[in-house]
């Protein structure tokens, strides 16, 4: 099978780089190049050296319609407002679109929807494969057991961050909550303090620890009589991240137009 060509958009950010890095070790892809906004002092410099993988004859540009036009596949980590453009160009040139940039609202929704009816589009707040399977197991583990095992999740992040619950213990409350066939919001208890009183039957509970340089870890707790049951992802590395993005863009190939998630890609049902 032929190669197929990734762009990167906003190659130049922590991600971008990553995922040039990635794509340079994977089968059955190759670089086609990658953009920045317009005045940046990356432009006209190596992609390649810029991630540190050495020269690949492909500048860092500032025209994101060439790169849409040249890529088979364009990933994107960049910004909301960035996004809702380069929604635009997917949909424009029919290129299968990956987008990983968090922060979206209703009208970035609506772009990447619009693009969908032209090409592949994955979207996904969170692309590590490891938690994206642990959002399936969470919720088939809660359907499984009776709701005498309490929830808990559990959450450890870098010092810089500076939301809480992170958006992705808040994912598998979700997906807790829904194995039980209840709405998070009406079970979550988000912090504990002084006397609380004894823990509310079918609460899901949530417990947030910060410090040093973790990249993120979650676990989730089922815990019973006399047994217990725990779930657990680590991110040690950003790469994670970009392998999830590199597998979509690769899956995507030959897919119909439309909206898909990393559950689509990993092949887990809805
Ligand atoms: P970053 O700030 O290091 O990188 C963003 C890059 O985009 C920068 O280099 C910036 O100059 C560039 N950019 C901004 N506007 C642009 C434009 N108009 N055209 C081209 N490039 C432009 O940030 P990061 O840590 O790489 O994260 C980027 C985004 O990805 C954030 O929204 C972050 O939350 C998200 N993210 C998602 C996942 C996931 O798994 N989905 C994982 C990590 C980060």
């Amino acid at each position: 099978m032929e190669s197929m060509g990734i762009g990167i958009v906003g190659c130049a950010g922590r991600m971008g780089r990553m995922v040039a890095r990635v794509v340079e070790e994977t089968d059955l892809c190759a670089l086609a190049g990658g953009t920045e906004y317009q005045g940046a002092p990356v432009i006209g410099q190596d992609l390649g050296e810029l991630a540190g993988i050495g020269a690949k004859g492909l500048a860092v540009g500032d025209d994101p319609a060439a790169l849409f036009a040249a890529a088979d596949a364009v990933i994107d980590f960049t910004t909301p407002a960035a996004l809702l453009v380069h929604a635009g160009l997917a949909k424009a040139t029919k290129t299968v679109y990956v987008a990983g940039t968090t922060g979206l609202g209703g009208e970035h929704e609506a772009a990447l929807t619009a693009a969908a009816a032209e090409t592949a589009v994955m979207q996904a707040a969170n692309m590590s494969l490891g938690v994206n399977l642990l959002l399936a197991l969470v919720a088939q583990v809660s359907a499984a057991l009776s709701p005498d095992y309490d929830i808990e999740i559990l959450e450890m992040h870098h010092r810089h961050k500076v939301d809480a619950p992170s958006g992705t213990a808040l994912a598998l409350g979700r997906a807790a909550a829904a194995g039980r066939g209840v709405e998070l919001e009406a079970v979550a208890q988000k912090v504990r303090d002084g006397v609380t009183g004894p823990r509310r039957p079918g609460d899901i509970g949530f417990a947030t620890l910060r410090g040093g340089d973790a990249a993120g870890e979650h676990s989730v707790i089922f815990a019973g009589e006399g047994e217990r049951l725990e779930l657990t992802h680590k991110a040690g590395t950003r790469e994670i991240f970009a392998r999830g993005a590199v597998r979509a863009a690769l899956w995507c190939r030959g897919q119909p137009a439309g909206r898909y998630t990393m559950r689509d890609v990993l092949g887990l049902e809805r």
